[in-house]
């Protein structure tokens, strides 16, 4: 089972007594991201077994949940969140918040719960608890669908615990107080060759002897398709990505491909085709690279204190540090009316004419001749696979540094914005 965890997430483990939910929040989180009741017994009464420390471990779990959620953090609730008037609060706050609730259930057979429960050397209540606790659980999962959880994941069985795999569709961890300075690149679609023309002019590519370049380079995401080399441009920015050098937010091209190698029924169009047909080509533990990549890129990454928001499309002021599905939308396609021009291509809503937060906006997915600002926002995906040019925008200094497209790789739809 495959979790992806939103950008600012409250995330409930639900299950009865040694179904494995500490055991669980101790594989997949940070130690400081979960907030066990058990151990906040302990803090209390200096013992996690001491029911009598209940309600005083219980107001110190949801005052910290509750200064989590402010900040924004990721917060595991390890408790067995049996009692639907608990699971009432927290999604209280993470309303208020603007945090995404999901629950985890762990639903495990009744064998195994109590073999696991006799075995355990901790634990001394009688079978009766642990029975309550499982009729409890049943409960529970027939309510929880109308409880207001964004997601919902259950467990049926130990391997399937075992097998999930919990992933974060966040921002990198710390990018929000990387203050730069930045390289900003456009649409690459492909363009190996002019990406590395461009790294070249950027100072990225040099010889060893001189001193390392203290940049940072970020893409605006749609790395592949219609250009002759969306694997050399993958490959590339994959290491650079992991080795630190560079930033990556995901394009619509990118999710597309990510879903493809999900095994998700996709249709190959607009370029992606060939960028399969090259992917299969590589041995398959490539594409399982290119999978785990993509699944881990960010829909959009806000930099320098948040004076700097990097998204494919765009992003509207209000959504800055949301997350779901307008979020994502948005960050992907942009504002679209919903209805198809001439062209049978989305018609796109001129957002940025609107915009008037105080972060600087860099995005792409609209092929314009020429990157030109408007209201502290500037698209700089200035068309390279359809014969235009790659751009990087260079940031705090707002230079511009473009290379011209080779040649033109692919015939666009329609014509391109008018500067
Ligand atoms: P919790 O009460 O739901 O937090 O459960 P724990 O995570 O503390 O686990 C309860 C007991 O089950 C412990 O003794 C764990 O070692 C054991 N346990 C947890 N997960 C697994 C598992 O996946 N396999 C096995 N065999 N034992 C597990
Ligand atoms: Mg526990």
């Amino acid at each position: 089972m495959d979790i992806e965890l939103p950008e600012r997430a409250l995330v409930l483990l639900i299950g009865v007594s040694s179904s494995g939910k500490s055991t669980f929040a101790r594989q997949h989180f940070q130690p400081t991201e979960v907030v066990s009741s058990d151990h906040y017994r302990a803090v209390v009464a200096d013992d996690d077994n001491d029911q009598s420390a209940t309600k005083d471990a219980f107001e110190l779990v949801h005052l910290v949940v509750e200064k989590r959620l402010r900040r924004g953090l990721l917060t595991v609730i390890d408790a067995t969140n049996l009692q639907a008037i608990d699971r009432r609060d927290y999604l209280n706050m993470a309303r208020q918040y603007g945090t995404e609730a999901v629950a985890l259930v762990f639903n495990l057979p009744t064998r195994v719960l109590m073999d696991r429960h006799y075995a355990r050397p901790d634990r001394f209540f009688s079978e009766s608890v642990l029975e309550r606790q499982i009729h409890r659980l049943q409960t529970t999962m027939h309510d929880l669908p109308f409880e207001g959880f964004q997601a919902i994941y259950t467990f049926n069985s130990p391997d399937e615990v075992a097998e999930a795999v919990v992933s974060r569709r966040g921002q990198p961890s710390g990018a929000r107080l990387q203050t730069g300075p930045f390289d900003i690149v456009g649409d690459v679609h492909g363009c190996y060759d002019e990406l590395v023309e461009l790294l070249t002019k950027l100072g990225y590519v040099q010889d060893p002897s001189a001193p390392l370049i203290n940049r940072t380079l970020v893409f605006v995401g749609d790395l592949i398709d219609r250009g002759p080399n969306s694997v050399g441009v993958l490959r590339l920015v994959m290491q650079l990505v992991q080795n630190g050098t560079a930033l990556c937010v995901i394009g619509n091209h990118d999710d597309k491909l990510r879903r493809k190698l999900r095994g998700n029924n996709v249709q190959l169009m607009h370029g992606l085709a060939e960028t399969v047909a090259q992917l299969n080509a590589e041995p398959p533990a490539f594409r399982e690279q290119v999978r785990q990549f993509l699944e881990g890129l960010p829909h959009y990454i806000q930099l320098d204190n948040g004076q700097l928001l990097v998204a494919h499309a765009g992003l509207r002021e209000d959504l800055h540090g949301r997350s779901g599905e307008v979020v994502r939308s948005f960050c992907l396609f942009g504002a679209t009316t919903g209805k198809n021009d001439d062209y049978g291509l989305p018609v796109r809503l001129n957002w940025a004419a609107d915009y008037r937060g105080k972060p600087t906006i860099v995005y792409g997915h609209t092929p314009v001749a020429d990157a030109i600002w408007q209201n502290n926002t500037i698209d700089i995906d200035t068309g390279c696979a359809f014969g235009g040019k790659l751009t990087a925008l260079r940031y705090p200094e707002r230079e511009l540094i473009s290379v011209p497209a080779r040649r033109q790789y692919a015939v666009p739809s329609r014509p391109f914005l008018p500067a």
